[in-house]
């Protein structure tokens, strides 16, 4: 397996000759182009000299890539993978995102009173489900395109960036204009149509693991992104299905520092729906952190009794709050423990 990194201007002649080159050497070349670079992924096993492939005209680097995952490997990219949302923000491994709100939008004010707590929090970025996959097809379903146009606004007239979940390929295009990022539901992990077409659009994309996902198949989703022309991936822990009932999800957070090893995108950890209890929530939010969490999604509700969907895991305004102060706490302790394990 073997990444080829060609240069911005690689000139049409060039590339098909690096495409006859690699052809001829045992590999089946995949060309893959996206907002950041251009890169012809070369699947074989064949040896080769990496000096011969290197030195064709057009080409920036070659990489070897043993992992089953390719582009969204760190085995050819050492940077971790920045992520700017439009205007002064950015999710990266140098950064950590908040990222909080209802599990679905309700109404209007709702919204208004939250962007309003956020705000004053200093969170800036909300979710809030418009589609929602329920497990029952009696429960609601979500406010759909009016209840994001309406979440979009309230959030851009305050500065707030907007995250919200995609269920079907027909919705990517009637939601771009009004999310900041798009989300990928666990029940959605290997909607390969979907992944393909969020490959063709440039804003992130946070993709959550798969209820019974495996790291590798996550990953791949991922691949299925990035080879569509899309490199804005952020990956998210949200508990797996096991065989214990005690909690809604098991939380797998052997899954942060795994996913920050063997891949170059930001690593998210979702405690709401990887514990599903409120009272356990906070805890596995800060595990989350010391884990090498880059961020967390979490759901919260002016009143979690009342809340349409997940109230039983959503945070209050008030332990809300408490639980932002002690995040930002324990990010600054693992930045000083870092820094410990630097010297
Ligand atoms: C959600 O974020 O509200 C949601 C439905 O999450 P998941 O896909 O992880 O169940
Ligand atoms: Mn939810």
């Amino acid at each position: 397996m073997m990444i080829i990194q060609t240069t911005k201007d690689c000139s049409a002649n060039n590339k098909n000759r690096i495409l006859e080159e690699v052809k001829t050497l045992g590999y089946a070349p995949a060309t893959v182009k996206t907002q950041y670079g251009a890169y012809i992924v070369c699947v074989g096993s064949a040896p080769f000299d990496i000096r011969h492939i290197g030195n064709l005209p057009g080409i920036r680097d070659v990489h070897v890539v043993k992992d089953s995952s390719k582009l969204v490997s760190r085995q050819w990219k050492v940077e971790t993978t920045r992520i700017p949302l439009n205007g002064d923000l950015a999710i990266s491994r140098n950064d950590f995102t908040m990222i909080m709100g209802p599990c679905s939008v309700e109404n209007e004010e709702q919204v208004a009173e939250m962007v309003k707590f956020l705000k004053a929090e200093g969170v800036r970025v909300m979710r809030g489900g418009v589609f929602k996959p329920r497990s029952s097809p009696y429960s609601f379903r979500g406010l759909g395109i009016e209840g994001l146009k309406m979440l979009y606004r309230h959030c851009r007239e305050n500065g707030i960036y907007v995250i919200s979940e995609v269920m079907q390929v027909s919705q990517v295009d009637v939601m771009h204009d009004f999310v900041d990022i798009f989300q990928v539901g666990t029940r959605n992990a290997q909607n390969y149509n979907l992944l393909d077409e969020l490959g063709r659009v440039d804003k992130p994309v946070l993709l959550k693991r798969g209820m019974s996902s495996t790291l590798e198949e996550l990953l791949a989703s991922a691949e299925y992104v990035f080879s569509n022309g899309n490199e804005k991936i952020i990956l998210c822990e949200r508990g797996i299905r096991t065989f214990e009932n005690a909690y809604r999800n098991t939380m797998d957070l052997n899954a942060i520092p795994y996913l920050k090893e063997k891949s170059h995108l930001p690593v998210f950890s979702d405690p709401s729906h990887g514990v599903g209890l409120r009272s356990y929530v906070e805890a596995m939010a800060l595990a989350s952190v010391m884990a090498g969490a880059d961020g967390l999604l979490m759901e919260i509700h002016q009143v979690p009794e009342r809340a349409i969907s997940d109230g039983q895991q959503s945070l209050s305004f008030a332990e809300a709050r408490r639980c932002i102060m002690k995040v930002n706490e324990t990010v600054q302790l693992r930045k000083k423990l870092v820094l410990i394990d630097e010297v």
